[in-house]
């Protein structure tokens, strides 16, 4: 099990800003993160923008994982047209 998942998810509650680039699945319900999360996230401290942990942290916890408008993810639409 390479991904750390609990802890991710104990990750978001501390930062629940961070959810919107997490995507569940509505069929398998997989979670994963965005894969247009960039590089790096910055937030601003009141001083400027500066670079944090965030976004290499959601790919430590999480893999990619793409879903379409449907909210359904490649897998499960690779299935869906196999029917
Ligand atoms: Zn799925």
């Amino acid at each position: 099990m390479p991904y750390r998942r609990g802890e991710g998810f104990e990750y978001l509650r501390k930062y629940p800003g961070l959810k919107k680039w997490i995507r569940t699945c509505i069929c398998c319900g997989s979670t994963g993160y965005d894969p247009d999360l960039p590089e790096k996230l910055t937030r601003n401290w009141g001083q400027g923008e500066f670079a944090t942990l965030a976004a290499q942290n959601i790919r430590k916890y999480f893999e990619p994982l793409r879903v379409n408008e449907q909210g359904i993810c490649e897998i499960c639409e690779r299935l869906n047209h196999a029917f």
